[in-house]
């Protein structure tokens, strides 16, 4: 069994956080490969290490004078290295760093050091062998991610450690020029080792137990999903349920490796286990929910628009000629609405309503802004029957009007558009109905 554990900033931004991640490590001997973050906030108002090197870097850019900054961030590594007794020293690293600041190295590889340096104590700490991500992560010359040769530089030096700490969020070019990912990051160089080295399992440590079925902003205390499959994660996440970046997926997804969320705080929670397919039955019918504010539609009505061939391909050119991008689209015989991004729309409004007069002549158009869009997730509503009329008579009951419904042919998500004073509410509305009432 070999598994791949990524641990994210706040796991690691303390000497205490780092002693948790290091007897989760010990506890399990087929944690052999360790993808660590750069230190993360130690409490709310603290800033992340990564936040720090882009500002002192901004000043070394300006021509100020950036020790001070360095200095600071220097000492979050010492608190960490004498928290733990390590016999280790940065200050030849910190000499580098300092003259490649001062020669302009680039943005990237400044954000880099952030995880360069954790990763170092972290090989200290666990006696692992480091292995810096420049040589390993390669990037093509435009910048753009080389997944092949990445692949093969991995395999090929991985095979041979039977422990190693690979830090996060960065590679580099052929020449050695640092690049990075883009923000968070480094879940996705976790997702990498866990291919290249050909994993079982990737952890993925954070400081929650899991996806949660609802916005704990939103709903108090909501339950951690057990099992979420690729599809329904990619509903939620669109819809802007976060807790793990996006191109992570892709890499574990394409080898069968499952991923595991799991909270360094709280290790003896199961977290939410992230599976291409599974038998296993959902505790309740829906996986997840999750909405995003901040749409608006426009409505287009027209006398016998059903028989008027190639009117959507019209309305839709006129979005596409101006670069607004559709979310969703219900229709009617005689009216089409069509859902987007409020700010989005509203910079091109005039325009593109005039050019929608100009291409199919409709009868009438009509708008409305503060919308909010909520999806209801889950694999478990294809073989059940009356999720849709438990939705609805929930969000009646909480007085909410629903403006739009939006099932999609997978059955595996039902949309609703709602207002913007509702948003909430209906959120509540539905995990009352399907987690805190259902059996
Ligand atoms: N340290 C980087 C960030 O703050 C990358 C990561 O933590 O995944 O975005």
């Amino acid at each position: 069994m070999k598994k791949v554990v990524k641990f994210g900033g706040s796991s690691l931004a303390s000497a205490e956080q780092f002693k948790k991640v290091g007897n989760i490590i010990h506890q399990d001997e087929s944690r052999r490969y360790v993808v660590p973050s750069a230190p993360g906030k130690r409490f709310a108002a603290d800033t992340k290490v990564t936040d720090m090197l882009y500002g002192c870097y901004a000043a070394a850019e300006e021509g100020e004078d950036f020790s001070e900054k360095l200095a600071e961030i220097r000492e979050r590594y010492q608190e960490i290295i004498d928290g733990l007794n390590l016999d280790f020293s940065l200050d030849k690293d910190f000499e580098v760093i300092r003259s490649e600041f001062e020669r302009k190295a680039g943005r990237d590889y400044a954000a880099s050091r952030g995880e360069f340096l954790n990763g170092k104590i972290m090989a200290a700490y666990l006696g692992y062998q480091f292995v810096d991500a420049a040589e390993i992560v390669r990037f093509n010359d435009d910048g753009s991610f080389n997944d092949e040769v990445t692949n093969e530089l991995m395999s090929e030096r991985l095979s041979q450690l039977e422990h190693a700490v690979v830090p996060g969020f960065y590679g580099a070019k052929a020449d050695g020029t640092v690049v990075t990912f883009s923000r968070g990051g480094s879940d996705v160089s976790g997702s990498l080792v866990a291919l290249a080295v050909g994993a079982d399992l990737y952890e993925n440590w954070t400081d929650v137990s899991g996806f949660l079925i609802a916005d704990p902003r939103i709903v108090k205390n909501p339950k951690a999903i057990e099992t979420i499959t690729y599809k329904e994660l990619r509903e939620l996440s669109y819809m802007g349920a976060s807790v793990l970046h996006e191109d992570a997926i892709f890499p574990v997804r394409k080898a069968g490796i499952p991923i595991n969320i799991r909270n360094t705080n709280a290790p003896q929670d199961k977290g939410t286990l992230i599976v291409e397919g599974t038998c296993r039955q959902p505790r309740y019918t829906i996986t997840g929910i999750a909405g995003t504010d901040g749409f608006a539609s426009i409505t287009i009505e027209k006398a016998m628009m059903n028989s008027e061939v190639g009117f959507c391909r019209k309305v839709l050119q006129v979005f596409e000629e101006n670069n607004v991008s559709i979310e969703h689209m219900p229709s009617g015989i005689d009216t089409m609405t069509i859902f987007v991004n409020k700010d989005a729309f509203e910079e091109r409004e005039q325009k593109i309503l005039a050019d929608i007069h100009k291409a199919v002549n409709p009868d009438h158009i009509e708008l409305e802004s503060n919308l909010a869009l909520i999806a209801v997730v889950g694999r478990g509503m294809r073989s059940t029957r009356g999720t849709a009329g438990r939705i609805f008579s929930a969000l009646a009951h909480a007085h909410i009007n629903v403006k739009m419904i939006d099932q999609g042919s997978s059955e595996l998500n039902i949309i609703i558009g709602v207002r913007h004073e509702d948003f909430k509410n209906a959120i509540r509305a539905l995990y009352e109905i399907f987690v805190l009432t259902q059996i």
